[in-house]
């Protein structure tokens, strides 16, 4: 069978095995196959055979294989294609005709690949920027297309005759060839699976737009998935709006003044930190012990490492033990090398981290062994 020989209308049908394989799963050939297998970016058919679950289809030299969920002991098989993928599958793979059309023919825009996805599909252009004005004429352009009803066929001609066609691209393969029409606006040499008009179409929704390998790629949902979509993100809008006590349209207002009003919160929570250091700075440098050690049992870490940076700066070794974080800030005037030490010897405290000569900081599993660590860290200071 010829991977561009594809039924669009059949759903159910009767054939006989001719072949079976165990490599990475039940593989099968049949007689006669309805299912699509997988090719030219489109994904392979799902249903099943006499009941056992078609995972996977695959054309390899020449034949087609169905990967099944199950070994088939029958000869004879009764085989159902699932409608609703094959039919979501060949939205998809339509909307990127009428996509590509679209841009080729009005904006000069080239399509250099594609490719439909579980979730979204996408669709490679030869381009360096996009911006909201072509996107908006693009989606104009999309909603006329589709409320247009334009007619969509696939037809063998042969080469001679496929060429005199206004055809996008050079076809790859010789012989007959397979052309989707879609009313005038686009005749390709396609072998996938498409709708029968634009407006089965229903909606195209554009969900991302990035830079890849110097081109920009769109991906796009059509049909049911882009309205599965708007009911995920109108209820996703609609809780966020409730949480804020705000109306749909004012969600991202509310959300720029929180962010504002946290930065100002953090601004301030800073300052007031850096005072509080100072006073805790004060009372620790009192005492006469030459290395001091502080424990933060509730103190945020950022505290912690505000405190050890100002015992430094003081000109002092000391070490900070955030409980929180389980994490240990340590800084040195000089006498040892707190980076090599950690090198060194962390890794039998069960603890991980590093540092240069003066400052160092590691994570540890308890507060026990971070204990440990800072007596041998002492020892070392005294020897
Ligand atoms: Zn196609």
């Amino acid at each position: 069978m010829r991977s561009e020989q594809i039924y669009p209308d059949v759903r159910t049908f009767e054939s006989i095995v001719t072949g079976t394989k165990e490599e990475q799963g039940y593989w099968v050939t049949l007689e006669q196959s309805y299912f699509y297998p997988e090719s030219g970016g489109q994904p392979a058919d799902r249903g099943t055979l006499n009941g056992i679950p078609v995972l996977d289809v695959q054309i390899k030299e020449g034949y087609v294989w169905h990967r099944l969920a199950s070994p088939l002991f029958e000869t004879e098989v009764q085989g159902e294609v699932d409608d609703d993928i094959r039919t979501d599958h060949a939205a998809q793979h339509t909307a990127q005709h009428v996509i590509s059309a679209i841009l080729q023919d009005e904006f000069q825009i080239k399509t250099v690949s594609f490719r439909t996805g579980t979730e979204e599909s996408t669709l490679d252009l030869n381009l360096d920027t996009w911006d909201d004005t072509l996107q908006n004429r693009l989606e104009e352009r999309l909603r006329m297309v589709i409320q247009a009803k334009l007619p969509i066929t696939a037809t063998e001609y042969t080469e001679e005759a496929a060429l005199q066609l206004p055809l996008r691209k050079t076809p790859q393969v010789t012989g007959e060839i397979r052309v989707v029409q879609i009313g005038e606006l686009d005749y390709s040499a396609c072998g996938g699976t498409h709708l029968a008009s634009t407006s089965e179409l229903e909606l195209i929704l554009f969900t991302g737009l990035e830079k890849v390998r110097g081109n920009i790629r769109l991906a796009y949902v059509a049909k049911d998935r882009a309205f599965r979509l708007l009911t995920t993100e109108r209820r996703a809008l609609a809780e966020a709006a409730r949480t804020l006590s705000a109306k749909k349209d004012q969600v991202h207002l509310v959300v720029d003044e929180l962010k504002q009003e946290q930065v100002r919160l953090n601004r301030q929570i800073g300052q007031t930190e850096d005072i509080h250091v100072k006073t805790v700075l004060k009372q620790i440098l009192t005492t006469d012990e030459s290395i001091l050690t502080v424990r933060h049992d509730q103190e945020d870490i950022r505290f912690s490492e505000k405190l050890v940076k100002a015992l430094a700066e003081a000109g002092r070794t000391g070490f900070v033990w955030n409980e929180t974080a389980k994490k240990l800030f340590m800084c040195s005037s000089g006498s040892i090398h707190l980076g090599q030490f950690a090198k060194t010897y962390l890794k039998q405290f069960n603890g991980r981290g590093g540092g240069s000569e003066n400052n160092a900081q590691a994570l540890f599993q308890t507060h026990e062994e971070a204990q440990a660590y800072i007596e041998a860290v002492k020892e070392e200071l005294h020897t």
